[in-house]
């Protein structure tokens, strides 16, 4: 009898003992934040340089070498290039990057020897239809003469910007295709 009187005092204790911890945090500030509404300026901003988010390409100093795309080990990169019948010149036609199937190894990044191609804080690609997450950094119809090394480039963009613009033409005014 002694010893059933002491089992229910142990277990009534024990899950008092739950209940304490469980309710020492009602009195505590929450250490979760309700992205993106409630936060007082962007995740983007806050992560590291260093962060391997959603690639973005510099096509002002792209040699069109395919590095990245050979070096990527799953086929996410797509370079189209087409040399003009009469002047020979080299041209990119299309320079499309699949996020849904990136792995953000950062393999391309390391291979390109301009840094070209790089990683971003841009992170936020959540969709039901996986296929809107092409990035495409050449536009339909445009040829753009490949980066000579050691030429003057100038008005670079900002690290992030063009795979925010790229997020914002895949999902124009926040809408992910979620209806
Ligand atoms: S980060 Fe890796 S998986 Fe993604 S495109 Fe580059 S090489 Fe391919
Ligand atoms: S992004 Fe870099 S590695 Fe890829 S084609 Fe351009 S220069 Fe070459």
């Amino acid at each position: 009898m002694g010893s059933y009187i002491s089992r229910i005092v142990t277990s009534a204790a024990s899950i008092l003992e739950g209940m304490a911890i469980t309710l020492s945090w009602l009195f505590r500030r929450p250490c979760t934040v309700q992205w993106p509404d409630k936060i007082e300026k962007p995740i983007e901003a806050t992560l590291s340089d260093r962060y391997r988010g959603i690639l973005e390409v510099e096509t002002k100093t792209c040699t069109a070498c395919q590095m990245c795309e050979k070096t990527c080990p799953i086929g996410c990169i797509l370079i189209t290039v087409e040399r003009n019948a009469e002047t020979k010149e080299r041209l990119i036609t299309g320079f499309d990057i699949d996020a849904a199937k990136c792995m953000y190894c950062g393999l391309c990044a390391e291979a390109c020897p301009t840094g070209a191609i790089r990683h971003t804080t841009q992170f936020a690609g959540a969709t039901p239809q996986i296929g809107r997450l092409v990035l495409r950094y050449i536009g339909a119809g445009e040829k753009l003469t490949p980066y000579k090394p050691k030429t003057e480039v100038a008005d670079l963009a900002p690290r992030g910007s063009l795979a925010a613009a790229q997020l914002q033409r895949c999902f124009p005014e926040g809408d992910r295709g979620a209806k």
